[in-house]
This record gives structure tokens, C-alpha cells and sequence, in this order.
């Protein structure tokens, strides 16, 4: 169980976020749902420990983790941009962060071939990122972050890099893979489309504040702002 409460953040005099709470339960898939600048990033970083909020807190199952450093928390991260390591391998890209983990050889060229798998990548293994389609290069970008094992997988826009058709197959295969291993999952996306899709719950975010919160077809069949009704409204 993850609680977000009253979480403030400036940059300069940007106000970024706005007394911003909401909480996760364990095996749910949220989406922070907004348009472009709205403070959906900075949230998930604010999660993640990689930014801190200048007011509020982060509890984890009770226990507040705002100032633990991201290296604390044992959260998956999967950004818009894959962020792979261009010099190693898919199966290298994947092992990386299990180096820390105290588990042998033998365990860990299971652990990364399982989760290859897991993805449909076993048999690309071998090759690098500039060699992988978009799609390819961003299920191993998910594979290193399931790999760890990890409490939550933070989806920073994962498919907007990609084309129509790949971000179609990708949304399934993600939700699939996220409900077979029961990753607790946020994911920040300006696709409502996206969102209806895939979210067990919908968080409508706009400048830096909660709209809404609800089940997908709740809050496209009873929008309770303005805001929210034309957001859902427009499909892209
Ligand atoms: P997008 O989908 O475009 O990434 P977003 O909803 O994720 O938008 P954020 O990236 O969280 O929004 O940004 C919210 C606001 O905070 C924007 O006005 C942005 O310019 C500003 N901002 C974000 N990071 C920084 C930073 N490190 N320094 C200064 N301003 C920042």
C-alpha cells in the first residue's frame, strides 16, 4: 500500500504540485492521467525518490519513505525513452541491476532468460539496442525493471515513443504481464485512451492538482469537472 499525502513541490516559483494525495493498494494498476506539463512526471519522480517534495510524504505500507533515497526503495522504472545501455547486449541491459543482488551466476542467467521470455525477447538475447525495433528496445527497458522483483513499476509515458500499432500491442502485453505477476503498477499517461485501457483506476490530474479518481468507466461515463469531461471527451 503506497499513500502520496499533501505533496507540494515548487520549482523557482513554478507550482508544480498542489497538496497532491492519493494511494495505491497492493496489485492495482493506476494511471495518473493529464495533459502535457501538468505535474504527472514530477509526481512519479517524487515516488520513485529521484525528486523530493518540498512538502508532504510518501508512506510505504504505513512507513514514511519520502526522504529514502531511490536506491531504498525497491521500485521497477520504465521511461518514455527506454534508457538502455547502448555498449551492452539485450541480456546485459537486463543483468545490470541484478549485479547488486547477492544471487549466483547461474541464477541470475535464469533470472534475465526468464523474464526475456516473459517479454517474448528470448531469442534476441544477443543483440544490442540499435539492432531492436522501439517496441523490442522498450519490453527489455520492462524486462530490466521486472527483473528486480520489484514492490511498484513506476511507467513513465512508456508507449508514447512508439507507433500506433506497436503501442496497441504493448498496452495489452503490459497489462497482462502486470495482472499474471501482480506488480503493484503507476503509470503517467496523456492517452486517455491509454488510461480507459489499461488502468484499474483512473487519476485525472490537471495543474498540478486531483481532479478525479475513479474506475475507468466511471469517470468516462460521469466526469465530475468540466476539465474532465472534455479531457476524456477528446480522443486523439
Ligand atoms: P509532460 O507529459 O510534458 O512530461 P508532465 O505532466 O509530466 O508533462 P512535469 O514534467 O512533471 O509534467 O512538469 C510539470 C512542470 O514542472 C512543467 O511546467 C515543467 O516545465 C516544470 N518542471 C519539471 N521539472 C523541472 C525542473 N527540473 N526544473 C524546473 N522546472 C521543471
Amino acid at each position: 500500500h503506497l499513500k502520496i499525502n499533501e505533496i507540494e513541490k515548487f520549482f523557482g516559483r513554478t507550482h508544480v504540485l498542489k497538496k497532491f494525495s492519493f494511494s495505491i493498494e497492493q496489485g492495482e494498476f493506476v494511471c495518473l492521467l493529464g495533459p502535457s506539463g501538468c505535474g504527472k512526471t514530477t509526481l512519479l519522480r517524487i515516488i520513485a525518490g529521484l525528486e523530493q517534495p518540498n512538502n508532504g510524504s510518501v508512506y510505504l505500507n504505513l512507513k514514511d519513505i519520502t526522504n529514502h533515497p531511490p536506491a531504498r526503495r525497491n521500485f521497477g522504472i520504465v521511461f518514455q525513452s527506454y534508457a538502455l545501455f547502448p555498449n551492452l547486449t539485450a541480456e546485459e541491459n537486463v543483468a545490470y541491476g541484478l549485479q547488486t543482488k547477492k544471487i549466483t551466476r547461474k541464477e541470475k542467467h535464469e533470472k534475465v532468460h526468464q523474464t526475456l521470455e516473459l517479454v517474448n525477447l528470448g531469442h534476441i538475447a544477443k543483440q544490442y539496442p540499435s539492432q531492436l525495433s522501439g517496441g523490442q528496445q522498450q519490453r527489455i527497458a520492462l524486462a530490466r525493471a521486472i527483473a528486480m522483483s520489484p514492490d511498484f513499476l513506476l511507467l513513465d509515458e512508456p508507449l508514447s515513443a512508439l507507433d500506433a500499432k506497436v503501442r496497441v500491442q504493448l498496452r495489452n502485453e503490459i497489462k497482462q504481464l502486470q495482472k499474471r505477476l501482480g506488480i503493484t503498477t503507476i503509470m503517467v499517461t496523456h492517452d486517455q485512451e491509454e488510461a480507459l485501457s489499461m488502468a484499474d483506476r483512473i487519476v485525472v490530474m490537471n495543474n498540478g492538482a486531483l481532479e478525479q479518481s475513479g474506475l475507468p468507466q466511471d469517470i468516462y461515463d460521469h466526469p465530475e469537472t468540466p476539465f474532465v469531461a472534455d479531457f476524456i471527451g477528446t480522443m486523439n
